[in-house]
């Protein structure tokens, strides 16, 4: 049975974040000066997030994708996806990660039964990978994601956020990844999230930008549609290419309408819309000793205030309390 929310949207899908730490320190994404991770009891353990995923899935989530921070450095990663899928009733979890842990880890994770892999990337250039991330691991993200593709990983995503001035030169050489490859390359909207200093609306390379760039640079994009289609990527293909270039436009062409999600940030909270900072708390309720009825209730609760969309362009920049990082991207 779905579950459906009071604007008949169905939601189907539960990013799960199991940390708000990271390896990296993205320029936009966790602002280095300023960053307090959480103490580690205040994360839920992985037997409270199975605990909730086990009263969601029989209401109707039946698809997961693993999140952070960067989900590659907690501990036990690796089995607690495994118990994940062992609920009866998930069909599919999928993982969003830097890379940097990716070559080492990727044979874990399929045995986990990870085969669905978002990456992000932000550079192709090792140097600037360093400015924008502080890491030299650029080469460990490349030969990550190239033994994800030997292993047989399938769809593997590079998720890149154009900002004008700091990589959006590099779109063209983005797309291309996709002429001979079978990789998905999605350009995402830089949205005014924890980059309170960073984000202005020019920043943001909006889609219809970035399509005209590669269809100026690279080539003819023509639609690609999925077999199974649920995302909010906006999908073509260079003519003749391989993989596929999607675009995910929250700015200038919200997806709301469509949205099927709802969060579980690592502190406990269920977050009913990335851009709104309305959250219900699962964690005290399950230290308090609750029972699953209540569990139920708190997330039929989210359903309800789940917002009919976002309001960015109502809202001044850098008004959310959380950073990606903190939120689950
Ligand atoms: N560590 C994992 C990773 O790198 O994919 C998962 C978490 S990370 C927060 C998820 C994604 O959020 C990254 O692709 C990052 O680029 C994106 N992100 C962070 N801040 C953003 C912002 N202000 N606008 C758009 N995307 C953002």
């Amino acid at each position: 049975m779905p579950l459906y929310d009071p604007l008949n949207r169905c939601i189907d899908y539960l990013r799960i974040s199991v940390t708000d730490r990271c390896n990296l320190s993205c320029v936009y994404c966790k602002p280095r000066e300023r960053m307090k991770v959480l103490p580690h009891d205040e994360l839920l353990t992985y037997e409270e997030i199975l605990r909730l995923a086990s009263v969601a899935v029989p209401l109707g989530i039946s698809r997961l994708r693993i999140t952070g921070g960067e989900p590659l450095i907690r501990r036990g990663i690796l089995d607690f996806i495994s118990s994940l899928h062992a609920l009866d009733g998930i069909e599919d979890i999928s993982l969003t990660t830097n890379g940097v842990l990716l070559e080492e880890m990727a044979p874990g994770l399929l045995a986990a039964g990870i085969s669905r892999l978002n990456i992000s990337l932000d550079s192709l250039d090792a140097r600037r990978f360093r400015e924008i991330t502080g890491s030299d691991s650029w080469d460990r993200v490349w030969r990550g994601i190239s033994r994800a593709e030997a292993l047989g990983f399938s769809p593997i995503k590079i998720n890149m956020v154009p900002v004008r001035g700091v990589n959006d030169d590099e779109i063209a050489a983005f797309a291309r990844l996709t002429v001979a490859r079978r990789i998905h390359v999605r350009f995402i909207e830089f949205m005014p999230i924890g980059a309170h200093d960073r984000w202005h609306t020019d920043a943001c390379v909006t889609a219809d930008r970035v399509r005209e760039i590669i269809e100026r640079e690279v080539g003819v994009l023509v639609p690609f549609a999925a077999k199974k289609s649920a995302g909010p990527s906006d999908n073509y293909q260079i003519t003749g290419g391989t993989g596929v270039i999607g675009f995910i436009s929250p700015i200038s062409k919200h997806f709301c309408a469509s949205c099927r999600r709802l969060r579980l940030t690592a502190d406990g909270k269920i977050r009913p819309c990335l851009l709104s900072d309305t959250e219900i708390d699962v964690k005290a309720p399950m230290r308090g000793g609750c029972e699953s009825g209540e569990l139920e209730r708190l997330l039929r609760l989210a359903l309800q205030v789940k917002p009919e969309r976002h309001y960015l362009h109502e809202t001044p920049s850098g008004c959310y309390q959380r950073t990606m990082s903190k939120i689950g991207g």
